[in-house]
């Protein structure tokens, strides 16, 4: 067979000795034949065949590719559903490599192995099992599911969706992703790795973040999935978004269904609509410790880390003009934060904790769950004192 490789300047054709696929010296001698033409745009082989009229031959493309190079993930080796929603939350706003790279995965299964110890675990516990992957009300929104399960469906997960969607916390991914890996039942799911996978599939060029471009995606999604093989097949179309269909430049040469996608210019899709602008913040902290060498640290009970503790936090204009101990950047969502920690000690004369506040011995520090940042610089400035 022939297959194109294709980019802004020009196009290079290979004969590929093994049917479907190319050998890597056949890709070389493509690859160099487009380089020479001085290409700046991805290579891709030739689109042969829309995935809505192959379905099948997608499906099985893609369950090749995976069962030879699918990772070996410890979600993927259990049906349970309490790990696999630890594990869905977790990975839901960071990357793989932490959650498991960190052992954050392995640590809070190893606290809470099952739904009754998470539905029964104290604030302080369940915190510092989360401690340092941030977004802490997911930690709490997990034990409010626990809850509910065992409250209303006496400790058994439900396999309906919508009997799922009502527990709090789950939406229609992650019901999708408890039904394809718990249950390797029927599903639908749509994470960003899958809505870029199918925009450029599908040569998508309108947006994918607007009310219509989501439920397009979501339509396509449900076409396209495969009900005889949910868990491989989810499993598989979300891993070729992580590993080949990459954000900005897509690895097309390695790509297992290459000859199904419809986009010439991958690495322009998929089109976002929505362009949130960075906030840039500061952060005034204290570092205050008493005569018996005790730190003040602040107990939070506002909204977003409410039951963690950080340094006592104030206005730049009351302390910004004291000596600077640290100097620590950091980002949550759409904000870039700068932390400056300040010395307080010439303070301590007139110094009253206000009701959050208190000492706290640096023995006790380890055993508190605070803040990922504030847990650098308090460590670092600990270390050197
Ligand atoms: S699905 Fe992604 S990686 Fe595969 S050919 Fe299309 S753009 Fe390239």
């Amino acid at each position: 067979m022939s297959i194109k490789f294709s980019c802004d300047r020009g196009a290079a054709w290979q004969e590929s000795e093994h049917g479907d696929t190319l050998g890597m010296s056949e890709i070389r001698v493509a690859e160099a034949a487009v380089m020479a033409q001085d290409c700046r745009r991805v290579m891709k082989p030739r689109f042969e065949i829309s995935v809505l009229e192959d379905r099948n031959g997608f499906r099985s493309a893609l369950a090749r590719w995976f069962v030879q190079h699918g990772k070996d993930y410890p979600w993927r080796r259990t049906r349970d559903p309490h790990e696999i929603l630890i594990s869905e939350v977790m990975l839901h706003q960071t990357q793989i490599a932490t959650v498991l790279g960190k052992g954050y995965y392995q640590r809070f299964l190893a606290a809470f192995p099952e739904l009754r110890s998470l539905a029964e675990a104290d604030d302080a516990a369940l915190l510092k099992a989360w401690e340092g992957l941030g977004y802490y009300r997911r930690a709490r929104m997990l034990r409010e599911t626990a809850r509910a399960v065992l409250e209303n469906h006496g400790g058994v997960f439900p396999q309906d969706v919508d009997l799922l969607m009502k527990l709090p916390g789950i939406g229609r991914y992650t019901a999708g992703a408890l039904r394809a890996f718990a249950w390797n039942i029927p599903a639908v799911l749509v994470d960003g790795n899958v809505a870029r996978v199918l925009a450029r599939l599908l040569d998508i060029s309108d947006p994918v973040d607007d009310t219509a471009g989501i439920q397009r995606i979501w339509n396509h999604a449900a076409t396209l999935a495969d009900h005889v093989r949910p868990q491989i097949y989810h499993a598989a179309l979300m891993e070729l978004g992580q590993v080949v269909c990459r954000p900005g430049v897509p690895d097309c040469l390695q790509c297992p269904v290459a000859r199904f996608c419809r986009s010439d210019e991958p690495d322009r899709l998929p089109v976002k609509q929505r362009k949130i602008p960075i906030t840039r913040v500061d952060e005034h902290a204290l570092w205050m410790r008493d005569d018996q060498g005790r730190l003040l640290l602040h107990h939070e009970g506002g909204k977003r880390r409410t039951g963690l503790w950080k340094l006592p936090t104030r206005e730049a204009a009351a302390i910004s003009h004291l000596t600077v101990l640290a100097e620590h950047r950091y980002a949550i969502t759409r904000y870039r934060v700068t932390l400056w920690v300040h010395d307080g000690s010439t303070l301590l004369p007139r110094f009253r904790p206000s009701g959050a506040e208190s000492w706290q011995t640096p023995s006790g520090v380890p055993a508190l769950a605070i803040a990922a940042p504030f847990r650098r610089v308090i460590e670092q400035l600990l270390e050197n004192s």
